[in-house]
């Protein structure tokens, strides 16, 4: 059986998962077993409903200790839930959590582990599993030979596929052992999407001079629902806050649409964002090495491009 471990913040699943229980349900077709899904925790999502993505099952350890995430109770959980289902194979999320879980899982069920996977795995000859390597510049095949697999997959490498599969919720009863972290606080950004999360993303570089010239940017982002990034020496220099820098020592994202504007395209920048579907990017010098990543390129001065491109999307969507 396929185990997909069900990632869930603030007692609402993330989308993450979703993709996840899609490669899951894929993977379980392959083998000739069945994908369920595992939820630490109460929800407030209706859980039927991932059988939207393939998942047959979800097995849902109900204990509200396990609302906030801890990595070691929740991976002493998950590895004592797919012992007991007799799990063979178990799927994770690429993400901050899945990051801080899915090895501790593979060492306590002596598992072989790919983590940021990218495709499903070769299973013609054996159980190989292609990641990408180098910052996402190249890709390694990985054979994994043990019993029991453990596989994360990168956000947006194989996408959500939507059925109308209904799930089976079963209540599965694991002792769950006492956390050793204690939570006083938690202070939340409120009212944005985690950029994690965001499929849309609108980014600003050094180019744009100045924190005073953000508002063009956040126009931008406000008319495609977007979330907001930026590089790093814009939140070094406190232009932005340290939590929208993505790039090599930020965060890394997979957003279905990247806008970068007034970004060089430097190395350790992309290392963040080049997994983005689709790349725009916009900057007056055409010899910017971004344009290489890029989908689409504008040659042009921020100031007038990207008040030109937010009038256009207003119009388009509101016929103003
Ligand atoms: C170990 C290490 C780790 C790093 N990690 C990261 C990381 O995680 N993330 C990250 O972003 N960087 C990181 N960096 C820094 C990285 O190397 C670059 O210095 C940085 O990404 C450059 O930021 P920028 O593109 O905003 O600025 P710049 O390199 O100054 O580029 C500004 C761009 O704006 C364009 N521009 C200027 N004016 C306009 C205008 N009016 N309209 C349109 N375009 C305009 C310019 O042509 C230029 O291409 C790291 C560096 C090191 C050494």
């Amino acid at each position: 059986m396929v185990l997909i471990y069900i990632d869930q913040d603030n007692q609402e699943i993330k989308k993450a998962s979703l993709e996840a229980i899609s490669y899951g349900s894929a993977l379980a077709k392959q083998l000739g077993t069945s994908a369920e899904g595992l939820v630490l925790g109460t929800v407030h999502d209706d859980l039927t409903t991932l059988g939207k993505y393939g998942a047959s099952k979800v097995h849902q350890i109900n204990n509200a200790s396990l609302n906030h995430f801890d990595a070691r109770t929740n991976s002493n959980v998950i590895a004592e839930a797919a012992k007991k289902l007799g799990a063979t194979v178990l799927i994770f999320a690429h993400n901050i959590n899945g990051k801080a879980v899915a090895p501790a899982v593979s060492v306590k069920l002596n598992a072989g582990i790919v983590t940021g996977a990218c495709q499903l795995p070769n299973t013609d000859t054996g159980f190989v599993v292609t990641k990408t390597v180098f910052s996402g510049k190249a890709f390694a095949s990985i054979q994994i030979e043990t019993p029991i697999k453990v596989i994360s997959i990168n956000q947006n490498s194989f996408g959500e596929v939507v059925g109308d599969g209904v799930a089976v919720i079963e209540n599965l009863a694991i002792d769950v052992p006492t956390s050793t972290l204690k939570i006083t606080s938690v202070n939340k950004i409120e009212g944005e999407i985690p950029l994690t999360e965001a499929s849309l993303v609108v980014s600003g570089g050094r180019g744009l001079k100045g924190p005073e010239n953000w508002g063009i940017l956040l126009d931008l982002a406000k008319a495609l629902g977007a979330s907001t990034a930026c590089s790093r020496p814009v939140s070094d220099s406190d232009w932005r806050p340290h939590h929208e820098h993505v790039g090599q020592t930020g965060i890394q994202i997979a957003p279905n649409l990247y806008i970068a504007i007034g970004i060089s395209g430097a190395i350790q920048h992309l290392a963040g964002v080049n997994r983005s579907k689709t790349i725009v990017v916009i900057n007056k010098d055409p010899e910017a090495p971004f344009f290489k990543a890029a989908d689409y390129g504008v040659i042009g001065d921020a100031f007038d491009v990207v008040p030109a491109l937010t009038a256009s999307i207003l119009k388009a969507k509101h016929g103003a």
